[in-house]
């Protein structure tokens, strides 16, 4: 099946007692064990709900196996404490969602794994190695400047070396792109994001090798985080009409970058589908689009980024990202907070850099508003 079937189509549960069509909520924590193949409990990562979200995700993502955790954190952090111990170090790149940034350096050292963060393309990372290196983590298109890292390249590197590769997705979806296809071992999302679509969920998701999964999932047990019926068919709703919208805000947030770039009011527009951004060829290669999320620069001592923000009417200036409605935020105040200024300015952060996250509107309408605010 092709994408938008899968999303339609895969994992549903087919329920024969009333015939109905959608998978029925599953509300019991407590399941007969009896006669059943195995333990059945919400924290075991089993119910039919969460094998439902699972399936279907894991056709989309090409995967063997997966699993479903109550945030993105929870996710990453899960894979991370699963798959490291004391003694062992941690490649990341340095252009990473903030929350995974500060995970690592409020966390690792209590545990006694080592971290280094490395450049974002393959030679810098490759320099970063050590002999003790078990996990390099990327993640492209990369937040907030959508930084494009070689997958496959990064994969190369890693592979003979034993080294597991970890990529954080989110910003791409299962629809622009599919890294275990390109030899990355396990793909993590930020559900709360284009998976749930909808600004009204949190979740996250781990795909990977079905042994990969078996490891990870023992831990997750343990740390419990995972989710509730009620949120799980939420999830395998919003994945129905994952496809379809993001085929749509690939095309508005395409449309917008280059209505954006030829704008005089517009310093710098940071999107991997202009022909100016450093990663479009490496994008172009790896990524089926380009996807939904794109930054942009204000003129330099022109616009207060402040008051540009209050003069829109239809974007709203709000936290989080990928859903169907267009959000914009300050990095500075919102996803890189908690990093210092020394930090910011390392990964080329200004205080005039905005991230617009496109959703589903009719781009007419969504370039009206932008522009109308730049004047
Ligand atoms: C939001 C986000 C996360 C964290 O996910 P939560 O669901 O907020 O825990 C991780 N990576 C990226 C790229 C994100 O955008």
């Amino acid at each position: 099946m092709k994408q938008n079937t899968q999303c339609v189509h895969s994992g549903s549960y087919i329920d024969r007692t009333t015939g109905g069509i959608n998978t029925p909520v599953f509300t019991s924590s407590s399941f007969e064990y009896m006669d059943a193949p195995e333990n059945v409990y919400p924290r075991y990562f089993n119910t039919p709900n969460q094998k439902a979200i699972i399936e279907k995700f894991c056709a989309l993502e090409n995967a063997p196996d997966g699993l479903f955790f109550s945030s993105g954190m929870a996710a990453i952090s899960t894979v991370m404490l699963a798959l490291l111990g004391a003694g062992d170090h941690v490649v990341l790149q340095k252009d990473i969602y903030g929350g995974t940034h500060h995970f690592a350096t409020a966390e690792f050292e209590r545990f006694g794994i080592d971290y280094s963060f490395a450049p974002n393309d393959a030679a810098g990372i490759e320099n970063a190695v050590r002999a003790n290196t078990r996990i390099i983590y990327i993640e492209t298109p990369s937040n907030p400047l959508l930084l494009i890292t070689d997958i496959e390249a990064v994969a190369r590197i890693a592979r003979p070396r034993n080294i597991l590769t970890v990529i954080d997705n989110t910003f791409a979806t299962p629809i622009n792109q599919n890294p275990l296809d390109m030899g990355i071992d396990i793909v993590i999302h930020s559900g709360t994001k284009y998976i749930g679509g909808h600004s009204d969920i949190c979740c996250g998701a781990v795909v990977a090798s079905r042994p990969l999964i078996a490891k990870i999932k023992a831990v997750a047990a343990n740390l419990g985080g995972n989710l509730n019926a009620g949120t799980c068919y939420l999830i395998e709703r919003s994945l129905k009409t994952l496809a379809i919208r993001v085929e749509r805000q690939n095309r508005n947030a395409l449309e917008i970058a280059r209505r954006l770039e030829a704008n005089p009011n517009i310093d710098r527009v940071y999107y991997p589908g202009l022909k100016s951004h450093p990663g479009f060829e490496v994008a172009a290669r790896q990524m089926r689009a380009f996807g939904g999320m794109l930054s942009f620069e204000l003129q330099d001592g022109k616009i207060e980024p402040s008051r540009f923000l209050k003069k829109l009417a239809l974007i709203r200036p709000a936290i989080s990202l990928g859903g169907v409605e267009s959000i914009i935020c300050a990095p500075v105040a919102t996803s890189h907070a908690k990093l210092s200024a020394e930090q910011r300015a390392g990964l080329g952060i200004t205080d005039r850099l905005l991230r617009l996250s496109v959703g589903i509107e009719d781009v007419q309408d969504l370039i009206a508003d932008l522009e109308q605010a730049l004047e």
